[in-house]
């Protein structure tokens, strides 16, 4: 699907559209075109009205079919929004869950998405309840009222029945790695922020692979691969770390990251081409998120082909303080490659 991204931000606040554009192509979405504008929040359209139809303008010219915000929306936003512009226009949040929702595996990583889905529905249904109060028109406002009424019951009494579900999941993970295991078998997990490159080092480290035999593995997703030269060495896709998750995503986002608490291994993504701040920054909140896993970790700083000798031996340096071990690669020019598979190696058989 085409696609055009839109962000408004502050001049101080770092622009997140590289991020957006990543996620868009998680969805297979296209990305045509972009829109950024910095000011303060406009409350009918986000941004600017001028900027709006310029918008509007953008989307007809590039055949686009969705827009896409980098903000969160309110509902009379997307409303109005929408109108203006002529297609469906929706807020990162919202292409976060449909991701999610494509990655859920587990029967509880569908419950939580489906939960958040809700959760995210019911304060909109409460603002089309008191937007449908604030209209004078006595005579039509009792039906719309209550309708709403309805559905916005509904949806509480939906979460009520998945909030019993999830507790009387039972979650079979010791069981299916136990399972695994015996069969000799090892599965690795690549993590790591939204762009650091996880999917083209999985091609990479999986070229040539031999083919995991599904019937094996029911519970794996179709991101899982043999590792090149090892065979018995699955490795695995994640759905990435997204910085400002809202509350009401974290719990369908740990339950999407499942193949981590299946693996006996995580290899930690990290784009060392971006600025030292924000490798520490990024490095450290992947840490503390596979902390409550148990998990091994070791780091792979990948993109180093876009740097030069010098400043990877820079940075380096900085980051040696970084417990575990760690490999610079380029999953692209494919250096270092094989070190990594050693490393993988090594630690994946250690601890049995
Ligand atoms: P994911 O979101 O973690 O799965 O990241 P992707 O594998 O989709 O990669 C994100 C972007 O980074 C893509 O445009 C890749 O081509 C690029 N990329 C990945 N690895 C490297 C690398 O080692 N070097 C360079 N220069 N680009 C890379
Ligand atoms: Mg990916």
């Amino acid at each position: 699907m085409r696609v055009v991204l839109v962000e408004r931000r502050l001049g101080s606040e770092p622009s997140r559209l590289q991020e957006l554009a990543a996620l868009a192509e998680t969805l297979k979405c296209e990305v045509v075109g972009a829109i950024e504008q910095i000011r303060e929040p406009d409350p009918a359209y986000q941004i600017g009205r001028g900027k709006a139809e310029e918008l509007a303008r953008l989307v007809k010219t590039s055949n686009a079919k969705r827009v896409i915000f980098t903000n969160q929306l309110t509902p009379s936003q997307a409303f109005k929004l929408s109108t203006l512009v002529g297609v469906e226009v929706i807020d990162k949040f919202q292409l976060i869950l449909e991701i999610f929702a494509m990655r859920a595996g587990s029967p509880e990583a569908k419950l939580q998405v489906e939960y958040a889905r809700l959760s995210y529905e019911l304060p909109r249904v409460r603002e089309r309840v008191r937007a449908l109060l604030s209209v004078e028109q006595p005579g039509f406002r009792g039906r719309g009222e209550y309708e709403v009424k309805v559905h916005h019951d509904m949806i509480k009494r939906k979460m009520a029945i998945l909030r019993r579900k999830l507790a009387s999941v039972a979650t079979a993970r010791g069981q299916r790695r136990k399972f695994r295991r015996k069969r000799g078998f090892r599965l690795v997990a690549l993590a790591g922020y939204t762009n650091a490159g996880k999917s083209t080092l999985l091609n990479t480290l999986t070229a040539g692979g031999a083919e995991v035999d599904d019937m094996l593995f029911t519970t794996l997703t179709p991101r899982t691969r043999a590792m090149r030269a090892s065979g018995k060495i699955l490795l695995t896709d994640t759905v990435g770390f997204i910085d400002g998750l809202p509350p009401w995503l974290i719990e369908a986002f740990k339950a999407t990251l499942e193949e981590i608490y299946l693996a006996d291994l995580v290899v930690l993504i990290v784009d060392i081409a971006e600025p030292i701040h924000e490798v520490l920054r990024k490095l450290r909140a992947s840490r503390e998120v596979l902390a409550e896993y148990r998990v091994k970790v070791v780091t792979a700083f990948n993109k180093i082909d876009k740097l030069s000798a010098d400043e990877v031996e820079k940075k380096a340096e900085i980051l040696q303080t970084i417990p575990g071990e760690m490999v610079q690669i380029s999953a692209t020019t494919g250096e270092n490659i094989p070190q990594l598979l050693e490393v993988i190696r090594t630690n994946v058989w250690r601890g049995d």
